[in-house]
């Protein structure tokens, strides 16, 4: 084990950084497993993970090894050159998923922007004429222009216009609802296996395999992007698994790169259309990125691992139902290590800011919503600490 690096100094609070939103006045600086540590010395254990990212924690020694290994090897050839880690990752992708053909980006809005243009190019040769997407309210898909409008955030729709065209948006959970807005310009339907920023919003079981037949029956693509979802956080590597349901695309981020930026776009062969110049980036399948995910790979896809994610899940999922219970709140919800808290008002900022007093990182991810999403190898004690934490804060909050 080599010591961990000593930190930079912390800059002062001004800083020329774009304010994008609201964040604690401390700098952290470093990160081992559960746990954070700011620049004063503060520990923080940590429910928030890179917003979902950290699959296997803070500085995993397979991410610091595959890193540092990859970084005396070979960083950036070009996106015109193969390398090895990225056939390997695409390879061990398609094998885990059936889904044939992989293309690698840099964040989950990337690939859902590319998923969005390879269902149109699947259209224009396939289904002329057909060029909507079914979204769904609440839903969340990233935040470049296309993908805002995409996704169903109250709001967002009118903050840049003019809105990219193109989606037609039912509420979430709703199979008939989807059934209802389907037309003949229909051409796919997009949804989150379970909504993740919405407030880890868990659709009725038949979900998936009634949206499943209704593209089937109508000749649509079935998106499902599992950049939240995938890579092991429900408790199987992917969420949709759970249903026994096959997308016709899927795109992952987030848990992929344990906390690098890749995200990558899955299709079935029948929809792998993308002729050259369709698509590209400069950094798709570098190197250092592939191979770190790789590495991410080797540890989730084992079946003891995502074992013990599912036992881990149903001990917060507990922790959080007696919590609620206790506390008159309105019950936990999620799968695996995707979590949420559904209080009885709208005071997830104050219970979320109130933990972070007491170095525990939680979201908000709705004025009544908190939502927990740890590292997929936190311990039993971990979970514990943190349920701890947060009745305590309950109690006190009222
Ligand atoms: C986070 C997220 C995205 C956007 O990913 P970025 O890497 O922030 O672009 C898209 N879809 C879902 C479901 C997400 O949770």
């Amino acid at each position: 084990m080599i010591a961990a690096p000593k930190p930079l100094e912390a800059p002062a609070s001004s800083s020329a950084l774009m304010a994008i939103t609201s964040r604690p006045e401390c700098v952290m600086v470093r990160g081992k497993g559960s746990y954070l540590w700011d620049s004063d010395g503060r520990q923080y254990l940590d429910f928030i993970q890179g917003w979902a990212v950290n699959a296997l924690g803070h500085c995993p020694a397979e991410l610091v090894s595959a890193l540092s290994r990859q970084a005396n090897l070979l960083i950036s050839p070009s996106p015109a050159l193969h390398n090895a880690p990225q056939l390997e990752l695409a390879d061990r992708l398609a094998e885990a998923s059936g889904l044939a053909a992989v293309h690698f980006a840099n964040s989950g809005a990337e690939a859902n922007e590319a998923a969005v243009k390879l269902a149109r190019k699947w259209g224009q040769l396939h289904k002329p004429g057909a060029t909507q997407i079914i979204t769904t309210t609440g839903g969340f898909h990233g935040r470049t222009l296309a993908m805002m409008a995409a996704s169903g955030k109250p709001g967002w729709e009118s903050m840049f216009p003019p809105a990219v065209p193109g989606f037609v948006k039912v509420p979430f959970g709703d199979a008939d609802a989807v059934a209802a807005a389907r037309h003949d310009d229909t051409l796919a339907i997009m949804v989150e296996p379970i909504q993740g920023e919405a407030g880890v919003v868990v659709p009725p079981d038949d979900y998936l395999p009634a949206l499943r037949a209704l593209a089937d029956r109508h000749g649509l693509l079935l998106i499902l992007d599992e950049v939240q979802t995938g890579i092991g956080r429900t408790g199987a590597l992917f969420a949709h698994q759970h249903a026994c349901v096959m997308p016709d695309i899927m795109t992952l981020g987030k848990g992929l790169g344990g906390g690098v930026p890749i995200s990558a776009l899955l299709a079935s062969d029948a929809v792998s259309c993308f002729a050259f110049g369709d698509q590209g980036g400069t950094y798709n399948g570098n190197p250092l990125m592939t191979a770190t995910a790789v590495a991410v790979l080797d540890t989730v896809n084992r079946p003891a691992f995502l074992a013990n994610v599912r036992q881990r899940g149903a001990q917060m999922a507990s922790g959080l139902g007696d919590l609620s219970q206790h506390h008159g709140h309105l019950g936990a919800r999620g799968q695996g290590l995707l979590q949420a808290l559904h209080l009885r008002a709208p005071r997830a900022a104050d219970v979320a800011a109130a933990c972070f007093e007491r170095g525990l990182l939680i979201n908000a991810a709705q004025p009544d919503i908190v939502r927990l999403m740890p590292s997929l190898k936190v311990k039993e004690a971990e979970v514990d600490a943190a349920l701890l934490t947060l009745g305590e804060v309950l109690a006190r909050l009222g």
